[in-house]
């Protein structure tokens, strides 16, 4: 397999593009990539203090390496949940404190929910009725919001990748949710002053791509997954999506970008019909193209 741009070994093969790349090359448009995507979204400007949420697994932390290398002024923040399950929480934070360290001190700081606010995540829900994944994200949100404001952060940047964003997209289409499916965004503006604009810097790269680029790259991260994670229910629905993109190299982007698309283009949302409708010279119906309605065209084309 040879770089498709230096003819050297390939060390990643990425059929949805048409590109094969070497390990120099590699991490190279893996970085380019992430700024095309942070301008394509307009996610946030050169000057911008980003505040990155770092969970030690291999996404976050190749976002936060790609957005180093990018020059972006960036700080790291990990919130120990208190998941003692193989100590999850607490190799977790020692990852994250070896990256710092590995990146000449990068800035970060712990929020250890015990030592903050007084318990354990597991236990501060045990009784609660929710799930610990719920409960989970409710106090990761909660305490990125506060930080990213107290901090003066212009947005805080997660890991999220399209593998992720595809599967929660083929859940919530299943189920219809149509409110979860207006949110979905690589981009949730803020909304009011104490809650964070959240950008998802990672959002056009595969999964395979960003633990390619963290293990090329030396970056070691957690492998383990979150013991309490819901994760069976998303793997499924990855495992489904990646059955398609085995016939169907570029799949699992297109079903995401096309999504996004839809949604520019107004599904989603309430608007009206359109209520300009002109009339189609040849048969008279109503018609959105121009002169000739698309079943006339169609004749059209087949007589000529
Ligand atoms: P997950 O929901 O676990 O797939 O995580 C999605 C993203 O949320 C990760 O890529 C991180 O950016 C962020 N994140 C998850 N867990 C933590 C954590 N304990 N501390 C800070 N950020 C986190
Ligand atoms: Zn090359
Ligand atoms: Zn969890």
């Amino acid at each position: 397999m040879k770089c498709t741009k230096c003819g050297g070994v390939a060390v990643m093969n990425m059929p949805q593009h048409r590109l094969k790349l070497c390990a120099d090359h590699y991490p190279e448009w893996v970085i380019s990539m992430v700024q095309r995507t942070i301008d394509k979204y307009a996610m946030f400007d050169r000057d911008a203090r980003i505040l990155v949420a770092v969970s030690g697994g291999k996404d976050s932390l190749a976002l936060w390496d790609i957005l180093i290398r990018l020059g972006y002024e960036t700080a790291g923040l990990y919130i120990n949940l208190g998941i003692r399950h193989e100590s999850y929480s607490d190799v977790s934070e020692s990852l994250v404190e070896q990256f710092a360290a590995a990146h000449d001190g990068a800035p970060f700081e712990v929020v250890n929910v015990r030592e903050t606010f007084g318990a354990d995540v597991p236990e501060l829900f045990k009784d609660s009725g929710r799930h610990t994944c719920s409960a989970c994200g409710l106090v990761k949100r909660h305490i990125m919001n506060r930080w990213a404001h107290e901090g003066g952060y212009d947005a805080i940047a997660t890991g999220h990748q399209v593998d992720d964003e595809a599967a929660v997209l083929m859940q919530n289409t299943l189920h219809w949710h149509s409110g979860y499916l207006r949110r979905q965004s690589p981009v949730l503006p803020s909304i009011h002053p104490r809650l964070a604009r959240k950008v998802k810097p990672l959002c056009h790269l595969y999964e395979r791509e960003s633990a390619a680029y963290a293990l090329l790259l030396d970056i070691p991260y957690v492998e383990q997954e979150c013991p309490f994670s819901e994760r069976a229910k998303t793997l499924f629905y990855k495992d489904i999506l990646n059955q398609v993109e085995r016939r169907s190299p570029g799949a699992k982007l297109q079903f995401y970008l096309s999504y996004l698309k839809a949604k520019d283009e107004g599904l989603f949302t309430l608007e009206a019909l359109p209520s300009e409708m002109n009339t189609c010279e040849r048969c008279g119906q109503p018609t959105q193209a121009g002169e000739l309605c698309s079943f006339c065209r169609l004749w059209e084309a087949h007589r000529s």
